[in-house]
């Protein structure tokens, strides 16, 4: 395997040493659209030891033209994104450990997901679960990575606890949504995503490998304009994650329908927990409306609503926004 990665250990800052740390390094990646892929692919070419991506998602056409790692066969094959990774992954490096999950990381699950991490890296496009990453973050003494991008810009900022400031430092509170731009209002350009997923990366190597030259800064970037610029960034005396107060890990904070962004549509979670079965599901709803399934996701279309359900008995709802609707047909066509 030294071959393969010949010219990443010429270069100083990583050295053979460096690439044994990064062979032995567990990297937990939530969210996998743009940000996620770019990350995804460094750091497996990288030859990390173990990636873990885990998204709520399937991927669609206004995906393709930022989101790196999928193609227009993972759409026909209607692929969950975190599967349609794993799968291009192996493929780049079969000697790292790629493991998709498709789920949706919030408080009851996201500790399982982050056991094993050496860091965390950000590929989200919500604010909610960066603050859970947040507190299991400085709850469990794992580093992560913060990172999002919309329309031409983007931002980044390592999260190292007992270090640097926090995520709640900078945004005391969860932005109202009205004010939190999102892909599908401002759009985005795939060079914005691109380049905080690739700052992500590096950060990542730097801290896996323990390098001095970890950046400590908020960086904000505008790929239009072409600035960068670095901001210091001071603790919050009155941060109550700073003072290990977890409370979006507590449930404090936890939402069970979520508006998905630039999608026109409404995740709803599962309220019993378990596993669903799509046969049983599919029998039961094929004399509604029509039904398909492969062994990742159930689509079931009634009138002009259209349903995605997965194992886990989340479900995303399309062309609609309002939340109680999105419920209203959970409860009715899956059952709560
Ligand atoms: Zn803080």
């Amino acid at each position: 395997m030294v071959d393969r990665y010949s010219r990443q250990v010429l270069f100083r800052g990583i050295g053979e040493e460096g690439q044994r740390r990064l062979g032995k390094s567990c990297v937990v990646i939530i969210g996998c659209g743009a940000l996620g892929t770019i990350i995804a692919t460094s750091l497996v070419r990288a030859g990390v030891g173990k990636v873990r991506i885990i998204d709520r998602d399937f991927i669609e056409y206004h995906n393709l033209q930022r989101q790196l790692l999928f193609d227009e066969d993972d759409i026909r094959n209607q692929l969950p994104k975190a599967i349609a990774a794993e799968r291009h992954l192996k493929k780049v490096n079969s000697s790292v450990e790629v493991e998709g999950i498709v789920a949706d990381v919030n408080y009851t699950n996201i500790e399982r997901f982050i056991r094993d991490a050496d860091i965390i890296l950000d590929g989200l496009d919500n604010f909610e679960t960066r603050f859970l990453i947040n507190d299991v973050s400085l709850k469990h003494k794992i580093p992560w990575v913060y990172g999002g991008a919309i329309s031409s810009s983007g931002m980044t900022m390592n999260i190292i606890p007992g270090e640097t400031p926090c995520f709640r430092c900078i945004s005391y509170t969860v932005p109202y949504p009205q004010v939190v731009l999102t892909c599908d209002t401002a759009g985005v350009i795939s060079p914005a995503p691109f380049i905080i997923g690739s700052l992500e990366s590096v950060e990542a190597m730097k801290i896996v490998v323990g390098a001095e030259e970890i950046n400590r800064e908020l960086i904000i970037i505008d790929v239009w304009k072409g600035t960068f610029h670095h901001f210091k960034i001071r603790p919050n005396e009155n941060c109550p994650t700073c003072q290990g107060k977890y409370e979006f890990l507590d449930g404090k904070f936890g939402i069970r329908t979520t508006s998905l962004c630039g999608q026109n549509a409404v995740q709803v979670l599962n309220p019993k927990g378990g596993e669903l079965s799509f046969k049983e599901l599919a029998a039961r709803l094929k004399v509604v409306g029509k039904v398909t399934y492969n062994e990742f996701m159930l689509h079931f279309t009634i009138d002009s609503q259209e349903m995605v359900i997965f194992h886990d008995g989340r479900a995303i709802v399309k062309n609609t926004t309002d939340e109680s609707l999105a419920r209203g047909l959970y409860a009715k066509y899956i059952g709560i």
